[in-house]
């Protein structure tokens, strides 16, 4: 199994790190041919209007797409979540359109507004999880085909999958809990099993 981070722009490295110490080498991605034969693929946080122009630049957004539609495993974080999602509260940055969500960028305000907090999810039985948000955006809507896998109080899904695809508003990568990254190499391995099982070259 092989998987990737989007290394354009963010705290790609910090993925990169802990999937190391999970076992799994990640490809850095910054082209499109660098997302072949990948099953799975992490964009991590950052600025999502800087990332929104280089995916343009790069011609990322096809292929991404694509990645999605072929049952690939995609995780976006907090500024990825934005780019994964189908609408945004504001005109930029352009979302890729992927994910049955809406979100809110700064939804908790500017910087000062950075906070931890500890998490009850689903998939992780009664051990909570402890958030970092930063600057973090919220998810104003879930379509019907999306599962909340966690909330912030009564109203803001924090983390969600949809199939093949999750996102986080927070940044799992800055704490020493990889539960979330051994879950997403869960979905891709999933999602690899399922291809060879409809004999799909991968
Ligand atoms: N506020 C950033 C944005 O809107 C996201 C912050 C982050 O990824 N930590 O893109």
């Amino acid at each position: 199994m092989e998987v990737g981070v989007l290394a354009v722009q963010g705290d790609f490295a910090e993925h990169i790190a802990v999937l190391d110490k999970l076992g799994v080498k990640a490809r850095e991605v910054r082209l499109p041919e660098h997302l072949d034969s990948l099953d799975g693929i992490i964009i991590p946080g950052g600025e999502s209007t800087t990332l929104s122009r280089l995916m343009t630049l790069y011609e990322l957004r096809e292929p991404l797409a694509q990645m999605a539609q072929e049952g690939r495993a995609i995780w976006g974080t907090c500024a990825g979540m934005i780019m994964l999602s189908s609408e945004i509260t504001e005109q930029d940055p352009v979302p890729l359109g992927i994910m049955d969500i809406g979100v809110q960028r700064n939804a908790f305000g500017r910087q000062v507004d950075s906070f931890e907090q500890s998490l009850d999810v689903s998939a992780f039985g009664s051990d909570p999880f402890h958030a970092i948000f930063i600057r973090a955006p919220v998810i104003i809507r879930v379509g019907d085909e999306v599962e909340v896998l966690s909330q912030l109080g009564a109203e803001h899904p924090v983390a969600v999958r949809q199939g093949n695809l999750m996102a986080t508003a927070f940044h799992p990568e800055l704490t020493k809990d990889y539960r979330f990254h051994s879950y997403f190499l869960e979905m891709a391995a999933d999602g690899k099993n399922q291809a060879h099982s409809r004999n799909e070259p991968r």
